[in-house]
């Protein structure tokens, strides 16, 4: 990758990291650890996973890496009946939402 592509993908990672969670967002209560930067996996298992323009914004000690994170047995992505792919547009739709 060249540096110029680096820099792009660095800076859009900062847009998501400064982002609130997306997954607390869309199940309606308060983050309450700091957001990390998840690449999304699209097949099951984690064999596939996302370049750096396909990440989202998850707290770091719920929805990313505890028990029922993504990392864990995604049960709040059950709740949500959203995958991968649905939490990247919602966040997607979120950062360029103040686009006019
Ligand atoms: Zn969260
Ligand atoms: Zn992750």
């Amino acid at each position: 990758m060249s540096s110029r592509a680096n820099k792009r993908a660095r800076a859009h990672m900062g847009r998501i990291a400064n982002m609130a969670c997306i997954c607390c967002t869309l199940l309606g209560r308060a983050q309450d650890s700091r957001t990390e930067v998840h690449h999304a996996r699209i097949a099951q298992g984690g064999a596939q996973r996302g370049g750096d323009f396909c990440t989202i914004p998850l707290c770091a000690d719920d929805c990313h890496r505890g028990r029922n994170g993504v990392h864990g047995d995604r049960r709040y992505l059950a709740i949500l009946k959203m995958d991968e792919l649905d939490l990247l547009d919602a966040t997607l739709e979120r950062l360029y939402g103040d686009v006019r």
